[in-house]
C-alpha cells in the first residue's frame, strides 16, 4: 500500500525554551496596533470579509505606493502567490531561472509544473547575476529574482533588476520577491508595476511586520498577469490577516524602528563573528550565512543539541550555515553555543 502522505504542517512544535532563529522569523511579532486590530475583529470571524477589510488594506498600499488598486492582489502570505505564479508562467517547454543560492519555494513550484530549471550562482558580491541567468535559458517562462535575496541577505541593484526586464525573452515575466525588502537598502521595482512592465512582485507581512502566523501577502503586477494566477486557487483572505495588514501599514514609524532594532542586533552579531575570525556573508536582511568551514549539517545538530536552532545549508554551499536574527537575548545564547560548537573538534 502506499505510504500515508504527511500531515501538512510547515513546521514541527518545538521545545519552549528553544532560540528559535530558523525560519526568519520577526520576534517583535505584529505591531501593537495590528494585535488590537485582531483582538477587535475576531468575533466577526463567523463571517466572510462583510466589512471589506481587504479592500481597505488594498486601498491603504494602492495609495502609498502609487498603484492602481487592481494592480495589487491580496493572499494569505506570499507563499501562494509564489507558487501559482510559477505555475502558471513555466511548463514543460517554458523554463523556470533562479540564483542559486536562493530561495527555493519557486523552484519546487517548477518541479511540479515539469519545467526545466536553471540555477545560476550568485556573483562573487552575493547579488544575482542576471546577465548569465538571462542567458541560461531562452524559453524560459520566469527569472526569479529574490531582492534582498533568501539566504544571502545580500542585495541586487535596481539597474541590474531593469537589465534583466529589458532583456528577457518576450513571453516570460521576472518574478522578483520583495520579502524582504524592507529590512535592507535595497531598492524596490514598484515603478516598474505601475509602469505595465512583464513583472510580477511579491511581498509579505511576515518578516518585517512580524505577521508570519498571522498571514498576509500580495502579488503586484498588471491585472491581465494577475488573472493568469487565479486558476489555481481563489482563498478568502482572513479577515484578522487583513486588518493587521493594514494598521502595520498605517503605523509609518513601524519600518524605520523595525529595520534599525533588526540592523542593530545582526551587525553585534557580526562583530562577535569578526573578532573570533568566523566567515560571513555580510547581510543587510534578518538572516545571514557563515562559513563554518565544516559540514553545516553537524554544526546545525550539534547547536541544536544546545537547544539553538539555526537554519539549514545550500546544496551549493555545504559548510555554510544560515541563521536568522533573533532577539539580543537570543543572539547572546547564540554567540555561546555557536563558540562551544566550533571551539570542538568536527565530529
Ligand atoms: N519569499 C521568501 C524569499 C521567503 O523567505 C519566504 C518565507 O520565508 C516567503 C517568500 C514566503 O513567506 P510567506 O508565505 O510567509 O509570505
Amino acid at each position: 500500500a502506499a505510504a500515508a502522505a504527511p500531515a501538512r504542517r510547515v513546521r514541527q512544535a518545538m521545545p519552549a525554551d528553544a532560540v528559535l532563529i530558523n525560519a526568519n522569523e520577526n520576534p517583535l511579532g505584529p505591531c501593537k496596533a495590528a494585535c488590537e486590530a485582531i483582538a477587535s475583529i475576531a468575533p466577526k470571524g463567523g463571517r466572510y470579509d462583510i466589512d471589506g477589510e481587504t479592500d481597505k488594506l488594498i486601498k491603504t498600499f494602492a495609495s502609498q505606493n502609487g498603484l492602481k488598486e487592481n494592480y495589487i492582489a491580496v493572499y494569505a502570505g506570499s507563499s501562494e502567490p509564489l507558487h501559482y505564479s510559477v505555475l502558471a508562467f513555466t511548463s514543460p517547454t517554458k523554463g523556470f531561472v533562479t540564483a542559486d543560492p536562493s530561495y527555493e519555494a519557486g523552484m519546487r513550484a517548477a518541479q511540479v509544473a515539469k519545467a526545466k530549471i536553471s540555477k545560476v550562482p550568485l556573483k562573487p558580491d552575493y547579488s544575482h547575476d542576471v546577465k548569465a541567468m538571462i542567458a541560461a535559458d531562452p524559453n524560459a517562462g520566469v527569472f526569479y529574482i529574490c531582492n534582498p535575496n533568501n539566504p544571502t541577505g545580500t542585495i541586487t541593484s535596481k539597474a541590474d533588476i531593469l537589465w534583466a526586464l529589458e532583456n528577457k525573452p518576450k513571453g516570460s515575466i521576472l518574478l522578483v520577491d520583495e520579502a524582504y525588502i524592507h529590512l535592507s537598502d535595497a531598492e524596490n521595482v514598484v515603478d516598474q508595476v505601475a509602469a505595465d512592465k512583464d513583472i510580477i512582485i511579491l511581498r509579505t507581512f511576515s518578516k518585517i511586520y512580524g505577521m508570519a502566523g498571522i498571514r498576509c501577502g500580495f502579488a503586484l503586477g498588471r491585472p491581465d498577469l494577475l488573472a493568469k494566477l487565479q486558476p489555481f486557487g481563489q482563498n478568502a483572505m482572513p479577515i484578522t490577516g487583513s486588518a493587521a495588514a493594514n494598521v502595520s501599514l498605517l503605523d509609518t514609524d513601524l519600518v524605520p524602528t523595525r529595520k534599525k532594532i533588526i540592523a542593530d542586533t545582526r551587525n553585534d552579531t557580526f562583530a562577535f563573528l569578526k573578532a573570533n575570525n568566523y566567515k560571513f556573508i555580510p547581510s543587510q536582511s534578518n538572516c545571514f550565512m557563515i562559513d563554518t568551514g565544516r559540514n553545516g549539517q553537524q554544526v546545525i545538530a550539534a547547536m541544536r543539541a544546545k537547544n539553538v536552532y539555526i537554519g539549514r545549508t545550500w546544496p551549493i554551499w555545504p559548510n555554510t550555515v544560515r541563521v536568522s536574527v533573533g532577539t539580543p537575548a537570543e543572539m547572546a545564547k547564540f554567540k555561546v553555543a555557536f563558540k562551544e560548537v566550533m571551539d570542538s573538534a568536527p565530529t
